[in-house]
């Protein structure tokens, strides 16, 4: 075995590839439910029934990081009969496609849109929240990409773009490269964010070659969707290091999930985790109600103790904001434990982070 073998040994079977970089990863992905059963102890028939609605992905990297039959890992990767048969949720719950003035580019807020240029994943994540463009039914192609860069060339109240998909850093060097630069050249746009799973699902795609390319177009800020603390390996810890020592922000987006990360323990220890190889706590996203993904749902009181067990118990820095997607397009609304208890005579009685309650002259 090479440092560069990838040894999975699961319920008997022992999956073992050799590969030398990103792309041999990706293409080894298993996509069918033959190829899922020769390693893990799934039904053929039940995946294939759901890989006919909804595709899979799971890379060889992304696999060996499940322990056990039904992990957060393997919850995120292996298709679960639950979204099929739960039958609901919406396909695009927050309007994204009526917010969409040209093909991949959402506009929602006056000062920033989110522009798709890439129709590929480093695995299709069983939560996704745009599941209903997986696979097929979306793609990004020179005509998308040029209608859309003029769109932002044009609307000059865009100071901000973020570039998502699908997963940008999928796309080629040269290819990103050529994106970057023409949205660079716009005047009005400020920053650029990078919207990605790659740092912790393909964290071999993140080369120095590539930080090299992204680091031309700073102010430039990457956000990464970690949602496990066993997600940060040392290939994603190194994916990081190469990112935040080119100069690059880091920041992360999390989903709260159901049985994944959803309690008060799992979330500290990941976000402690993320400040360590310099990832910025940014989002935790209440699940939207996203038709396959309704099984990962938790409730929003879950949500607030989670949140109310972070204010205060660690470093603010570690703190991200939870935020709900408003059905419709309203956009994101941050959701707050409350800590006003009562007015008392002019006086806020305010709860601190161990529950005492203290008087605050106002
Ligand atoms: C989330 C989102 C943004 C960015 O929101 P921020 O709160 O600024 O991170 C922009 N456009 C769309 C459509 C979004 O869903
Ligand atoms: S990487 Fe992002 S877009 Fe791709 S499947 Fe996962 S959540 Fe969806």
């Amino acid at each position: 075995m090479t440092h560069n073998s990838k040894t999975i040994s699961l319920a008997g079977t022992t999956y073992c590839k050799n590969y030398s970089n990103w792309h041999d990863i990706l293409s080894s992905s298993i996509t069918t439910a033959d190829e899922l059963a020769k390693y893990l102890p799934v039904k053929k028939q039940n995946i294939r029934k759901i890989t006919e609605k909804f595709p899979m992905r799971i890379n060889p990297y992304y696999l060996s990081l499940i322990k056990y039959v039904g992990d957060p890992v393997w919850k995120q990767s292996i298709p679960d009969m639950m979204e099929i048969n739960l039958h609901s949720g919406m396909e695009d719950p927050l309007a994204e496609e009526a917010q969409s003035p040209v093909p991949n580019l959402i506009h929602r807020y006056p000062d920033r849109v989110l522009f798709m240029v890439s129709d590929q994943c480093a695995m299709y994540c069983r939560h996704c929240m745009r599941k209903r463009r997986l696979g097929t039914r979306f793609s990004v192609n020179n005509d998308t990409i040029k209608d859309g860069l003029a769109y932002i060339r044009w609307n000059k109240a865009i100071r901000d773009v973020l570039i998502s998909g699908g997963d940008p850093l999928l796309l080629e060097n040269e290819v990103l490269d050529n994106i970057l630069l023409r949205l660079h050249a716009i005047d009005h746009v400020e920053i650029i964010r990078i919207h990605s799973r790659v740092p912790c699902t393909l964290p071999q795609r993140v080369t120095r070659e590539l930080a090299g390319i992204l680091k031309k177009y700073i102010p430039l800020y990457i956000n990464i969707q970690f949602n496990l603390y066993d997600e940060i390996t040392p290939e994603a810890t190194k994916a990081c290091s190469i990112l935040a020592d080119a100069g690059l922000p880091l920041g992360c987006q999390s989903v709260l999930l159901k049985g994944v990360n959803d309690t008060p323990a799992a979330m500290k220890k990941l976000v402690q985790g993320l400040l360590k190889i310099r990832v910025k706590p940014y989002y935790i996203h209440n699940a939207d109600f996203v038709e396959g993904t309704c099984h990962f749902r938790t409730s929003v009181n879950k949500g607030l103790k989670i949140m109310q067990e972070l204010y205060g118990h660690t470093s603010g820095l570690a703190v991200p904001h939870y935020m709900i997607d408003l059905p419709g397009g309203g956009g994101k609304v941050p959701l707050i434990p409350e800590y006003i208890v009562a007015v008392k005579n002019g006086n806020l009685m305010v709860k601190n982070y161990e529950g005492k309650i203290y008087k605050y002259p106002v």
